[in-house]
């Protein structure tokens, strides 16, 4: 067995159970990709059993911080097995749902997610990459299920040194999937769409704005970073709930033509849309099926976009800002706390008062803190005035640990426009 020894005060993070190891930390020792290491203080006591990543400051990744445990198939296979029964302490009102959330569930580098009958992993670390067979067998094992996509092609694979894969590691079936998730439905595509093909963190901020359009009855709603139409679906849900599709108008905005398209049919899906002036494969468009509500998608720049409707002198009762990542890591901070601040402060000035913003970030390197700082200064150069009424995170399969500051990566906050 190979060892890893830390240099002095070192040991402090491991003590804590925090899974990293960083390169800067190690005096001596190395191994193999993936191969398991003994992790010891520098006067040699045992701290960790950790897997070896020769290509990544982030060199070695915990298993397990106890000396008798052994790390073998048998074990990994215990640990999915908790994961999976963890799923069944929360109501999660979806068939769509985070089986393995990597550091969380005590298996670092690994994202699985369960869409229907379909399991879909990214192995984004070299420990999980050389389990994999392992692993695979026992996340099918531990779920009953028979099929297993991989979607090993996401950026963190390079840190590792590791090449991007996709593929049916076990079994094989559609790549086009329809999951239900609270009152309505989605589909999504395991092999092309984003991460493992959709965003299931969001799920109980989609349900959070249906209660809030049945309650509210919003008139204009626009989506932006709009993706496969989610929050759209979700709005036009809650208006259909309070009998008030017939007028509303939704805008959902995202400069990917794949996502609007689908957006546009799990509109349809559901009931809401599908009409004329929709071309088959078209970016934009209009439609209203007879729901009452119409719907528009739009294939652009959010940022140009927002600007367009203040000049156009537009207004919205509910906005969605959702993007993407801005800051990885705190390196980014800086920057990225800027394109927060000017997307939120042009969203604050379409909304008309008593109006509602949802807005996030899904950024490790910003804080729950710092969001909340940059929403309020956008708000001061904006000019509008709001109650921050509620604070919003990944839903409970995407789970923080005490252990892991770095998993509370998804922060909301519901902005309420003071009335004029
Ligand atoms: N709200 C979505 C997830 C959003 S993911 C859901 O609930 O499923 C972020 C989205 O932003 C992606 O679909 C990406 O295509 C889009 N995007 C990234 N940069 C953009 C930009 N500048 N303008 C418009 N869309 C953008």
């Amino acid at each position: 067995m190979k060892t890893l020894r830390l240099k002095p005060g070192k040991e402090r993070s491991l003590q804590r159970r925090h899974p990293w190891i960083f390169e800067s930390a190690i005096a001596r020792g190395a191994a193999d990709p993936g191969e398991t290491v003994r992790v010891e203080s520098h006067d040699g006591a045992f701290l960790a059993w950790a897997s070896f990543s020769p290509a990544s400051k982030i060199r070695a990744r915990a298993w397990s911080f106890v000396e008798t445990q052994r790390i073998d198939a048998a074990f990994l296979a215990s640990v999915c097995v908790r994961a999976v029964k963890a799923r069944g302490l929360f109501d999660l009102q979806s068939d769509g749902v985070r089986v393995i959330h990597g550091e969380a569930d005590g298996l670092p580098g690994l994202i699985v997610d369960r869409y229907g009958d379909t399991l879909v992993a990214q192995f984004l670390s070299a420990g999980v990459e050389r389990w994999k067979d392992a692993l695979a067998d026992a996340l099918l094992a531990a779920t009953g299920l028979g099929k297993l996509y991989e979607r090993s092609d996401a950026s963190g694979r390079e840190r590792e040194g590791l090449k991007p894969i996709t593929g049916w590691l076990r079994g094989e079936g559609a790549t086009d999937i329809t999951i239900r998730e609270h009152d309505w439905q989605l589909s999504l595509n395991i092999a092309t769409g984003h991460k493992t093909g959709f965003y299931l963190d969001q799920r109980d901020s989609r349900q959070r704005f249906a209660e809030l359009a049945q309650h509210r009855r919003f008139r204009r709603v626009l989506n932006c970073f709009c993706y496969t139409g989610g929050f759209t679906v979700a709005a036009l849900a809650g208006l259909k709930a309070a009998g008030a599709l017939e007028g509303a108008e939704l805008v959902s905005v995202d400069s990917s033509l794949p996502a609007l398209n689908l957006a546009r049919a799990n509109v349809a899906l559901n009931g809401f849309g599908g009409g004329q002036g929709e071309g088959e494969g078209e970016g934009e468009g209009q439609g209203d099926a007879g729901s009452g509500a119409k719907t528009e998608f739009l294939d652009a720049n959010v940022n140009t976009l927002l600007r367009e409707f203040i000049d156009q002198g537009r207004t919205f009762d509910a906005i969605v800002l959702d993007p993407p990542k801005f800051a990885p890591t705190v390196a980014h901070a800086e920057r990225a706390a800027r394109a927060y601040k000017d997307i939120n402060r042009l969203a604050l000035k379409l909304l008309e008062p008593g109006g509602v913003l949802l807005t996030f970030s899904c950024s490790g390197g910003i804080g729950a803190d710092l969001f909340h700082k940059i929403v309020a200064s956008a708000g001061l150069d904006a000019g509008v005035d709001g109650y921050i009424s509620e604070r919003l995170g990944a839903a409970p399969d995407h789970p923080m640990t005490i252990e892991f500051p770095e998993g509370e990566y998804l922060k909301g906050l519901v902005v309420v426009r003071k009335p004029a």
